[in-house]
């Protein structure tokens, strides 16, 4: 059983002051397998006090001071990549392949705030002005369960890039993860309180940083209705806010797609992270004409899909996370059933030889029209729907029909085409062909997707404020 006590402030384990107890499940088995003591408010108001105390000398350090800090961070977490891919696979259930992306990928983000910083001008001059790009000061953190590590560490890597001090407050439902991280990271050996730790409910201790007039930034991924809780909460002390939030993602596969390579693609797109990913490319935008040869194909490959224990090697989509989340995602199966959409492939309930673990069979509808529920609110899990399109210019229409805009999928054999088409989807990202990521690429979403942007130099900007010294002639002379 895992057991994790403490929370991590000014530099320290220590015994937060909450007493309230959150259990760990396996989803795949849907065992308890340990427990977390939760940080309450007085942890938060103590977490945040140290982190005021340590932004004034943390904010005068050089950049390559802090460039040396982030290399220890990497390196640390990298030297528990193997316990933090066993907590990835365990707590969260991502089957093998995706739990050593989202292994790696926490440690990458170091390299890529290292590499903002390295090509970043801190100070330029402006007209007769010289602008200074300062750290915005004390920053609250607030990251989901999904992928929960990457998250915290992406979050921290800028905040300490800026040479801000950050209050950090994971989901506690990837406890283990967060502690594997905060070990490592204290191993970097960074001063005392420039991070802290605080794992708690999000009403209370979220909240509590949301609302402290200590905390300059907030920086939170999560869900579109908790984020515009933040964007009010943070009103009343005009915080900075960069918000992540939720996606409904079009993928558009034009007319003259090889359907070959393209269906794969949609599916993984759509299927990426057991559909537990706010970038899952969940509307599949098909051209009427080719419905029936992508449906075929379609149906095919989801059926093939493996969904089961993420410790098999050939299982490709896990669990959900929680009884909460297996019981939403099998709602949207029956609601589109309700709503007049065709099962292609799935359906509701376990996938077969599965009694016990929060496991979605994969499922694909089609005849779906966009503005039925299942088109048009995020899911959060292996439901793909295929939209049929007349022409271009209806289905660029289609993908831009959606209160989101995180990110979008176009799919073709004319990358010129693609390209036009991806120029007119209001998507903070399309990716053209397949799925790669660009960590100096700015990653944010238009719409109710969210507010700023993250990774790369944009994202280092976003823990930064501007100030411009002028000096009129007469005060030169
Ligand atoms: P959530 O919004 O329920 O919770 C996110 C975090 O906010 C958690 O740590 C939670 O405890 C905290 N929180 C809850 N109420 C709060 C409050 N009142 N004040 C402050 N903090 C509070 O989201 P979730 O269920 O953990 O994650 C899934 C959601 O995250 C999905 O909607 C998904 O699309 C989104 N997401 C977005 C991105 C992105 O980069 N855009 C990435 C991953 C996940």
């Amino acid at each position: 059983m895992i057991s994790i006590d403490t929370v991590y402030i000014d530099g320290a384990f220590v015994t937060p002051h909450g007493t309230e107890r959150f259990d760990l499940f396996n989803p795949a088995t849907e065992e308890v397998i340990g427990s977390v003591r939760l940080a309450d408010a007085d942890d938060v108001r103590l977490a945040i006090a140290a982190a005021k105390r340590a932004f004034p000398a943390f904010s005068r350090t050089t950049v390559a001071e802090r460039i040396a800090l982030l290399r220890r961070m990497h390196d640390a977490v990298m030297a528990r990549a193997d316990d933090l891919l066993e907590a990835v696979v365990t707590e969260y259930g991502a089957p093998f392949a995706r739990a050593h992306w989202m292994t790696a990928h926490a440690a990458d983000v170091f390299t890529g705030a290292i590499d903002a910083l390295e090509h970043y001008e801190f100070t330029r001059r402006m007209g007769t002005a010289t602008v200074t790009m300062q750290p915005v000061g004390v920053t609250g953190l607030i990251t989901p369960w999904n992928s929960n590590a990457g998250f915290i560490c992406g979050k921290l890597a800028m905040a300490i890039a800026a040479g801000c001090t950050a209050v950090i407050k994971p989901s506690e439902m990837s406890a283990w993860q967060t502690r594997i991280v905060t070990e490592a990271l204290h191993e970097a050996g960074a001063p005392a309180g420039v991070f802290n730790i605080v794992t708690g409910r999000g009403d209370v201790v979220g909240a509590g940083i949301v609302g402290s007039p200590d905390v300059a930034k907030i920086s939170f991924t999560g869900s579109t209705i908790v984020g515009k809780g933040i964007v009010r909460a943070a009103a009343d002390t005009l915080k900075r806010v960069t918000l992540e939030l939720g996606g409904k993602s079009p993928t558009v596969i034009l007319d003259d797609a090889d359907f070959d390579s393209a269906v794969p693609m949609a599916l993984a797109a759509g299927f990426m992270n057991s559909g537990q990913a706010c970038i899952a490319g969940t509307r599949i935008l098909v051209p009427r004409a080719r419905l029936a040869e992508f449906e075929t194909k379609a149906a095919a490959l989801v059926e093939a899909a493996v969904s089961g224990d993420p410790l098999r090697a050939d299982t490709t989509i896990g669990p959900m996370v929680s009884r909460r989340q297996w019981e939403r995602v099998q709602g949207y199966i029956g609601k589109g059933i309700a709503e007049g959409a065709r099962l292609l492939a799935g359906g509701e309930g376990r996938p077969d030889g599965y009694e016990r673990g929060w496991l979605v069979k994969p499922t694909l509808f089609t005849d779906v029209r966009n503005d039925m529920s299942i088109a048009r609110e995020e899911i959060f899990g292996p439901v793909l729907s295929i939209i049929a399109y007349e022409d271009e210019e209806q289905a660029i229409a289609i993908a831009n029909d959606t209160p989101y805009g995180l990110q979008a999928y176009v799919i073709s054999a004319d990358t010129q085409r693609a390209l036009r088409v991806a120029s007119r989807i209001d998507a903070g990202r399309v990716a053209i062909n397949g799925m790669s990521h660009e960590p100096k690429a700015p990653f944010g979403g238009f719409k109710q997707s969210g507010l700023g942007r993250e990774y790369g130099v944009m994202g280092l900007e976003a823990y930064l404020e501007a100030k411009a010294v002028l000096s009129s002639p007469e005060a030169v002379e």
